[in-house]
């Protein structure tokens, strides 16, 4: 079977873990110091805060840009679940903007009509790793005083006009499960310039503790601290950033080069000064396709080719959030789109050779 995911770990994550298990510091402490350092100057910006996970990161970015009950909070309904979940963890509302039929990202020319006088921030989220219109979106923000919080789970190293992922909006969110560019198996991170955000992001994540000494705290937290042995993973993960990255743009252009001559499929696009860091490769089943995507996805399985749909369900129709207010047809792309997307492998370990299988399946078709 080729993977749909595969982490790109060798000798150099083992030694620096094991260093860590030796050290006798093993929860938070100089590892995580030293990744929020080198996290923060690759991504140019002032901070970056360390979490356990993605979601946590998303929480505490809401939390620490003061997202509360009853707040509104624009977004996508194509994306995971965490980003809506963690509004709803805020007590604050999702309200969903369709979304562009090219990126798969949020349409910044449908933001306008839904904000209201609850609307406090825009979580955008670079899907896929291809980061959103942020020079339209930053100016609605602007025009209107919302905080734009970039989820930016699947863009680590994604750029646009050469500023990085991360740097977009007020503060950003990232995430390095088992199977995002860089992995730790769990973990996350925030970036911002703001001093405030970064300050009381550190709280959130540690109980609503203000001192590291003693036991003061100021307010509700949680425990989503990094260990320092996801901390020396991803330090040695960020050695490999640009490699791993480069693997993955240069497979799907060479997966790019022949499906884009096959009928009925759509290749990803990338739009004009964009670096998009491929998290995943989705392409479009269209109707003139010779199956359907859910055919097609038996047809590969049975030939050992993994492949997964992101995402199968726009969020506005899951249960908890259907009960909102919204209903089938509110988001018409987004819901063409789920019924037609469909994730290739892309991973820095595939070969030419498992790249040729999965290209001369598609043209056995
Ligand atoms: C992975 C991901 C998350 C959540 O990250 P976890 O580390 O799994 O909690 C949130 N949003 C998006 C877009 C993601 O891809």
């Amino acid at each position: 079977m080729i993977p749909i995911a595969k982490p790109y770990i060798d000798d150099k994550e083992i030694k620096a873990v094991s260093d860590v298990l030796k050290s006798g510091t093993i929860a938070q402490g100089p590892k995580v110091s030293e990744f929020e350092k080198i996290f923060a100057e690759f991504c140019g910006t002032g901070y970056a805060v360390a979490v356990n996970s993605g979601t946590a990161g998303l929480h505490t970015a809401l939390s620490s840009a003061g997202i509360k009950q009853g707040d509104e909070v624009i977004t996508t309904p194509f994306t995971f679940i965490a980003t809506a979940n963690t509004v709803l963890m805020q007590g604050a509302k999702p309200v969903f903007v369709d979304i562009q039929e090219d990126t798969f990202n949020i349409d910044a020319k449908k933001i306008g009509q839904k904000i209201t006088k609850r609307a406090k921030a825009i979580v955008t989220v670079d899907l896929f790793g291809h980061l959103c219109d942020y020079d339209e979106i930053n100016e609605i923000a602007k025009d209107n005083k919302l905080i734009v919080i970039a989820d930016a789970c699947q863009a680590v190293n994604a750029e646009y006009k050469g500023k990085k992922a991360g740097s977009f909006g007020d503060i950003a969110t990232f995430s390095f499960y088992a199977t995002k560019n860089i992995a730790c198996g769990e973990g996350g991170a925030i970036t911002t310039n703001n001093k405030g955000y970064a300050e009381n992001a550190k709280l959130f994540r540690q109980h609503g503790r203000s001192n590291m000494v003693g036991y003061d705290y100021s307010n509700v937290g949680y425990n989503y601290r990094m260990t320092d042995i996801s901390a020396a993973i991803l330090l040695e993960q960020l050695k490999k950033i640009e490699v791993i990255t480069k693997k993955r743009i240069e497979n799907a252009a060479y997966l790019s080069k022949e499906l884009c001559k096959i009928r009925g499929l759509q290749i990803p696009i990338v739009k004009k000064g964009h670096k998009h860091v491929f998290h995943q490769y989705a392409i479009k089943v269209g109707r003139d396709f010779k199956l359907t995507r859910d055919e097609l996805i038996k047809y590969l399985n049975d030939k050992g080719i993994g492949c997964s749909i992101f995402y199968p369900k726009p969020l506005h129709l899951c249960e908890h959030i259907k009960k909102l207010g919204y209903k089938k047809g509110d988001f018409p792309i987004a819901e063409k789109l789920s019924e037609q997307v469909l994730s290739l492998p892309v991973h820095p370990h595939l070969t030419m050779q498992e790249m040729d299988y999965i290209i001369d399946a598609f043209k056995e078709l």
